[in-house]
């Protein structure tokens, strides 16, 4: 027979505070490792919840696993994702507080079916008041249709998220969910026109190819083959059976056969539009190709998109009809999308009593002006971790003498954002400026401002040479995730991405706005979350092939430092491992103490108190604050736990 120690030596430790060397990142990543190799892909550091993408399916989902999570508290039983999502439901029901989950991680490393699977939870185990008994549903269904509109496949991911999404929902005193709402922000629609190599346009559009009947294609005048349109290569992945999950979804969510059609319109007419050939005149001007090419425009027009023909003659060159079609077919995408998302919220909408969940994803995109915005927002995301964390315990610890070392990524988000010399504030300044172009004169002007800063680097070194390595139009932050280089100059990024260059052309002036814009959006977002009480949910990507069972200890290493977790854990560690209310506490291990059992009548405090003296706590192991226990190791609560078992 297994002793129990050969058999924590197998699963490793379920929360990291109890690794007895909690310094070492080696141990830290040799217990992901055994419990990844045991299936069991959730671990804690205290409160926080670490996950690991198994990359198949594990039957620890079932209703009968929801079932086991409710009501419990964290290491009573192993960690899931039900026990944060059961948590969450519970303080707010109890402590009457808005509450946040954020999710975070690279690409593919599992943050969406991380949401999917919570919102699952609440919507199967949560109270359904009768007339509401469809708005569960609604909100599962929006998922389809947000990620066949706004999901791809990209080299990282096969269902790539290239939105980011922020979603509340509401429950009211009775903990019965009555609405929900989605915000979404910065679409990657230059995918809608580029892709890079072995990557995929939006998933709607081989949908539409695959799926779609043979009437509805006719209609459209679409071919079956993607490879007929210059906006998508083919690389299947079983786009027929989506087809009818997307149309199922969006008939529970309420969308009529008009609506839907009509949407078909749009996506078929970008299709077209991808497909208009250009011709060059003697004068530089451009001109439509063909008849057919007009047909082609008049196809186009049947998704109201105003293309006259008049207006695409317009003395445009080459390149810049080009950028004008592609600019046009992104727009009408973007709008289609927000008009989308509109929809659903209509849907999802309900009287507010009060407000609950909501989850937040953070994406990542490939480099230009979208991967900057971006980034700027995990580093804002990670700032938010730290203030609401570490920071926070640090104060709570300090009254006791401790300290505890962690990077401050705030250095870094100042240096995007500041008002007068923070990158966005240059970039704004540089729009306002006559002339043609003036990626150099922005670049110079970020050296004038913020040259020398240890986080900003360009090809000019302090001592006036020049590092040879870099262009002179890029410049690359230092980001708390690790370095990133950008480009100002647009004409190498614009064909793919929006670039980020201040340049005085149309789409760039645009991206002035939008960075300004996203920062404001950013800031509300933040506010909004530093208003509630967060949890957790740190996910880890186990390799880059997408493969089970494969474990990428560099990968994971890489991971591990820039989510903070060493520093996260050394916080928890340095404190109190768990908290829990008198009553809760009392309620639960009552049966283990005669003086406590049936019933305490005494107040609360004492009874607590009485309890952990016959248990045997030393005072070392526990401290009984005005309303709650605070444990400091999560070891003590497994033996009183064991002693309840046995
Ligand atoms: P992105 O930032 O690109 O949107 P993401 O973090 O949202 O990435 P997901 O789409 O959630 O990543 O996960 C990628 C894939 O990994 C999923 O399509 C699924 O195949 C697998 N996966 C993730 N989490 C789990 C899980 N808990 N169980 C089984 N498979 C999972
Ligand atoms: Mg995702």
């Amino acid at each position: 027979m297994e002793s129990a120690l050969t058999a924590r030596d197998r699963v490793g430790v379920q929360d990291f505070v109890l690794l007895e060397n909690y310094n070492s990142e080696v141990a830290f990543i040799d217990n992901l490792r055994r419990r990844f190799r045991e299936n069991l892909i959730y671990t804690y550091i205290g409160s926080v919840l670490v996950s690991v993408n198994p990359y198949k399916d594990l039957e620890i989902y079932s209703k009968a696993q929801m079932e086991r999570y409710r009501g419990v508290s964290f290491y009573e039983i192993s960690p899931h994702i039900y026990a944060l999502s059961d948590n969450t439901y519970r303080a707010m029901r109890t402590e009457r507080k808005d509450q946040c989950i954020l999710i975070s991680g690279e690409s593919g490393a599992g943050k969406t079916e991380a949401s999917k699977k919570i919102l699952l939870y609440y919507t199967v185990t949560c109270p359904t008041g009768d007339h509401m008994a469809a708005l569960g549903e609604r909100l599962l269904q929006s998922n389809p249709v947000l990620e066949a509109f706004g999901n791809a496949k990209t080299l990282r991911n096969d269902n790539s998220s290239r939105f980011g999404k922020y979603m509340d929902v509401q429950f009211d005193f009775k903990g019965v969910p009555v609405g929900g709402h989605i915000l979404n922000y910065l679409l990657e629609k230059s995918r809608v026109v580029h892709q890079n190599h072995g990557e995929r346009n939006f998933h709607i559009f081989y949908q539409l190819l695959e799926g779609g009947d043979d009437d509805l294609l006719k209609s459209l005048e679409l071919e079956r083959n993607p490879q007929n349109y210059n906006y998508l290569v083919k690389v299947s992945i079983n786009d027929k059976n989506s087809w009818k999950t997307v149309m199922n979804a969006l008939l529970v969510i309420g969308f009529v056969e008009e609506e839907v059609q009509n949407l078909m319109n749009i996506i078929g007419g970008i299709l077209h539009l991808g497909n208009t050939q250009f011709g060059e005149g003697e004068e530089g001007e451009t001109y439509v190709t063909n008849e057919d090419q007009i047909l082609t425009l008049e196809k186009v027009s049947r998704a109201k998109l105003t293309a006259k023909g008049e207006e695409m003659i317009s003395p445009l060159n080459f390149e810049q009809t080009l950028s004008a079609r592609d600019a046009l077919a992104k727009s009408v995408y973007r709008r289609t999308f927000n008009w989308l998302v509109e929809k659903i919220n209509q849907s999802l909408a309900q009287k507010v009593m009060q407000k609950f969940k909501d989850s937040t994803e953070k994406i990542s995109l490939s480099l230009g002006f979208e991967q900057f915005c971006i980034n700027y927002c995990n580093e804002k995301l990670q700032q938010l971790f730290i203030e609401l964390t570490l920071q926070y315990e640090q104060e709570e610890y300090e009254t006791e003498g401790i300290t505890v070392q962690y990077f401050d990524n705030k250095i870094i988000c100042e240096l995007i954002e500041e008002k007068h010399k923070g990158i966005i504030s240059i970039m704004n300044e540089e729009c306002l400026r006559p002339g043609e172009t003036c990626d150099a004169s922005f670049l110079e002007k970020m050296e004038d401002s913020i040259g020398g800063h240890p986080h900003f680097v360009t090809h000019k070194l302090a001592n006036g040479k020049t590092r040879r390595v870099m262009s002179r139009e890029e410049f690359r932050l230092l980001h708390y995730a690790g370095e990133v280089s950008y480009n100002v100059n647009g004409e190498t990024i614009l064909k793919q991405n929006e670039g980020l260059c201040p340049k005085r052309s149309h789409d760039h002036v645009f991206v002035i706005q939008a960075s300004t814009q996203f920062k404001n959006s950013l800031m509300k977002l933040m506010e909004i979350l530093m208003s509630k009480e967060p949890s957790y949910v740190r996910c880890i990507k186990p390799n880059d092939s997408k493969q089970p069972g494969k474990f990428d200890e560099v990968l994971v290493r890489h991971q591990v430092k820039y989510l903070g977790l060493m520093e996260n854990l050394r916080v928890r560690r340095a404190g109190f491992a768990y908290r829990r209310r008198f009553e809760a506490f009392l309620q639960r291990y009552k049966p283990l103490c005669p003086e406590t059992w049936p019933n305490w009548n005494g107040c609360l405090s004492d009874g607590v108190s009485t309890l952990v003296e016959h248990l045997g706590y030393t005072p070392e192991e526990y401290k009984l604050g005005r309303s709650k226990i605070f444990i400091r190791f999560p070891k003590t609560l497994f033996t009183t736990e064991d002693a309840l078992e046995a």
